[in-house]
């Protein structure tokens, strides 16, 4: 299997967005990749600037950010035919790597825009480059930004920052620093494409926490009732943990819960309820171990909510 490590920069519009271009706020103005071995081992690159077809004047942020001209771009190609060709070049058996998770959606938004339905069609297994590099020098999610990647490690800064191929580079570069273990260990799932039956459903457990992604409902009340997601589970065991403290929420998207399992602790659960464009919702359930602490503060958040709550009425 090899390692597609892809950067993509992409433009905007300044103006209220019509519906068809609601569909595509960033389009995408160049795609950058490197292709490394199992090993890590550079084999390819690949870059392609495309032709503008949406937002034809380049936003005065991207114009100070990206070091492209107009010239370059006048001379790019149509983003179809690039991302024809991109996918031919990353081969069959590939996973993405990337920084942060945002170029897989904006790439995923883009090529849906299109129509180009035959190369990403269900949720998969990817590398977020940014969440293993902080993960691993701060034992934390906290996230970085490449430019402090790149210094963290003492690589020469080149002018070409911000270039979709040099950032591609960078980040391959940091991908290669980084521990073989960890990064089998924190893989990453991106659902652009998320579970619409019982079957594609993920479960995936992470060893400090776990990772459940649910099927389609038709609303969010039907998705808070299913036994399945109501439950918290202990990851470490599999046994039911008992509820200390039942779902609750302080906006329409989070729910939190606690529970207590009696050979492993306390658990966190947390409920993140995701719309799709066809209206209906799934679910991703996290649910991690905390501290006796981090219980204690998740209690004290829960009692803050329903004393507001009350005054409210
Ligand atoms: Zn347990």
């Amino acid at each position: 299997m090899n390692y597609i490590v892809m950067d993509l920069e992409w433009n905007q519009g300044k103006s209220e967005l019509d519906e068809d271009k609601k569909r595509i706020p960033f389009e995408i103005i160049e795609i950058g990749a490197v292709k490394l071995n199992k090993d890590r081992k550079c084999i390819e690159k690949f870059q392609r600037v495309i032709k503008p077809n949406i937002y034809l004047e380049i936003f005065p942020v991207t114009k100070d950010l990206v070091q492209i001209d107009s010239k370059e771009l006048e001379e790019g190609v149509s983003f179809v035919y690039a991302v024809h060709e991109f996918f031919e070049w990353c081969g069959s058996d590939f996973s993405f790597c990337t920084w942060g998770n945002m170029d897989l959606v904006e790439l995923q938004r883009n090529m849906e825009y299109y129509g180009i339905t035959n190369y990403l069609t269900k949720a998969f297994h990817y590398y977020d480059v940014q969440k293993i590099f902080s993960l691993e020098v701060e034992g934390r999610k906290n996230p970085k930004t490449l430019e402090y990647a790149v210094e963290y490690f003492g690589f020469e800064k080149s002018k070409e920052f911000h270039r979709a191929l040099c950032d591609a580079e960078y980040t391959a570069k940091i991908f290669k620093q980084l521990n073989q273990m960890l990064i089998n260990q924190y893989f990453s799932i991106d659902c652009y494409h998320n579970p619409k039956s019982v079957e594609d459903e993920l479960y995936v457990n992470y060893g400090t926490y776990s990772k459940y992604i649910s099927r389609e409902f038709e609303t969010k009340e039907e998705a808070l009732n299913d036994k399945e997601i109501k439950k918290i589970n202990c990851f470490l065991c599999g046994n039911p943990a008992v509820k200390k403290i039942g779902w609750f929420s302080n906006n329409p998207k989070n729910y939190y819960c606690l529970g207590y399992c009696s050979k492993h602790g306390y658990l966190k659960g947390r409920i993140q309820i995701n719309k799709v464009d066809n209206g209906k919702r799934f679910v991703v359930k996290i649910v991690s171990t905390i501290s006796k602490e981090g219980a204690k503060k998740l209690k004290l958040h829960h009692d803050e909510i329903l004393i507001k709550k009350l005054d409210h009425h």
